[in-house]
């Protein structure tokens, strides 16, 4: 008989794992919601903008039901600050691209990317090569049809608790419904937790009867506009900031590192150098909208301010790379720190203190002045907004919350997922990344994903 494995959450890495693991194991799945939906109620968040926009989502599929599936590495740097060995994990990163491109579309983006890298890479910069297939997946489709196999049984509910097995009995999972009534208790051999960056941590620490405290090391890439250039016409940044291949867009973003911490550049296209559309509440316009595209007091919001629907409609069509202004959007890693995390306390919400500190801003700070000094010979005019008025919004890339419940072996070994005070339990999702430069995460869970996988069927 198969031994069972119970996974918690069918978001992005649930998804994955379930698909590769149906022939090896007995795979259930519990995922607290049934239809698509965006999750803006079950976590608060009093110290910076988390709730204005989609920052994650319930339903198969998680939260990539509404991502853009942008893919990036992270580069061997980030990858040993997240406790990763970079030569034994190249072979995973190369599954995970596969997962999503095939040979063919793979080399072209790569094409593009060596372009990149030769026209821009000569000064104090390296290019993030980010990736965004033109077909945006919902990976619990994409996953099944890429590894189909065996029936994956699925539970909704919430999981509200692990309880580890102990000598003589298996395992099990809590699952409650909406009123917080038990729908089900799935016994299992093996336990893994996908509940995402803010999901999980609440799962681990509840399992472990800790019902208050801080789940600290969260970390995101925030991003905030910080400026309008306007280019001279044949400025290699231009070339750079938007590749179309037949199947995908191939961006470089412009990286810099101050103290450690990365920054990134990317270049939007504008319509000239007034900075109305980069500042207020209208300045994400594409993801608000498609966060809550009838509500009437975003589209007055978004009426007052034409520019950004216009910019934001150059650069979705493109057509706006052809063009000699450009907004300035950077994106920033965060340092995971002992007192930034998910609050519990019994009987509240769970609650994120994000927000992004003196340090990091100054190191974001001098890393723009960085990318104003290297291109000043591209950059006719700008218009910079004063380092105290970047109005950083969270990216969604919710990480570093299990990292008081798993080891730090510095290698993908069983210990990296394992949770240390539950036997059978494996972490795999955004909460088990210690860093992530600033790199769009969801490339690096899925080739976690494979790895755990591979180490899991040697279990079977
Ligand atoms: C608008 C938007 C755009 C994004 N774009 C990109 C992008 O371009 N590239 C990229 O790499 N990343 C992107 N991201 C981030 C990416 O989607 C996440 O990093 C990724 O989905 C994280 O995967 P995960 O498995 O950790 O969690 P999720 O995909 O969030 O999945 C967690 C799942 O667990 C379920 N769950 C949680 N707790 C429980 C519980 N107790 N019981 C049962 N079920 C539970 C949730 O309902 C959910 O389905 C984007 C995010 C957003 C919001």
């Amino acid at each position: 008989m198969k031994k069972r494995v119970a996974i918690v959450g069918a978001g992005l890495c649930g998804s994955l794992l379930s698909t590769l693991l149906r022939n090896d194991f007995k795979v259930t799945v519990v995922e607290q919601g049934r239809k698509k939906r965006p999750l803006f109620d079950d976590v608060d968040c009093a110290t910076g903008e988390l709730n204005t926009s989609i920052n994650r989502a319930e339903g198969l599929g998680g939260t990539t039901n509404y991502w853009h599936n942008a893919l990036i590495e992270l580069d061997d740097h980030d990858l040993g600050k997240a406790g990763i060995e970079p030569r034994g994990f190249a072979p995973y990163y190369q599954q995970a691209w596969s997962f999503f491109l095939s040979d063919a579309e793979l080399a072209e983006c790569n094409r593009a990317r060596d372009a990149n890298r030769a026209s821009l890479e000569h000064g104090a910069s390296t290019v993030a090569h980010m990736v965004l297939p033109q077909a945006r997946h919902n990976v619990w489709h994409l996953a099944n049809a890429r590894h189909p196999g065996d029936d994956i049984d699925v539970v909704y509910g919430h999981v509200e608790k692990i309880v580890p097995a102990a000598s003589g009995t298996g395992g099990h999972v809590e699952v409650k419904g909406a009123k917080g009534e038990r729908v089900a208790r799935v016994e299992a051999d093996y336990i893994l937790v996908c509940g995402g960056g803010l999901g999980t941590p609440v799962v681990l620490a509840r399992s472990l009867g800790q019902d208050s405290g801080l789940c600290a090391g969260y970390h995101d890439h925030p991003m905030a506009y910080v400026a309008k250039v306007k280019l001279r016409s044949d400025s290699r940044l231009k070339a750079v900031s938007c590749t179309a291949t037949r199947s995908a867009e191939v961006r470089a973003g412009i990286v810099y590192e101050t103290a450690d911490l990365k920054t990134v550049v990317y270049l939007r296209p504008a319509i000239d150098m007034k900075l109305g559309s980069i500042t207020g509440p209208a300045r994400y316009i594409l993801s608000d909208l498609r966060n809550d595209p009838f509500s009437p007091r975003k589209i007055l919001r978004l009426l007052g301010n034409l520019e950004a629907v216009r910019e934001a409609i150059l650069f979705k069509t493109r057509s706006g790379f052809r063009g000699d202004y450009f907004s300035v959007l950077i994106l920033g890693e965060q340092t995971p720190l002992k007192t930034r995390g998910v609050q519990l306390s019994p009987g509240q919400r769970p609650s994120l203190n994000w927000h992004v500190t003196a340090d990091e801003l100054r190191s974001y700070q001098h890393s723009v002045d960085e990318f104003f000094t290297e291109f000043a010979p591209d950059i006719l005019d700008r218009k910079v907004l004063p380092a105290t008025s970047w109005d950083f919004r969270n990216a969604a890339h919710h990480s570093g919350t299990a990292s008081q419940f798993v080891a730090a072996p510095g290698d993908t070994s069983l210990a990296f997922f394992a949770v240390t005070d539950l036997p059978g339990s494996f972490v795999c999702d955004g909460s088990i990344l210690r860093a992530a430069g600033i790199a769009n995460s969801g490339l690096t869970l899925v080739a976690l994903g494979y790895r755990l996988a591979e180490l899991m069927r040697a279990m079977a």
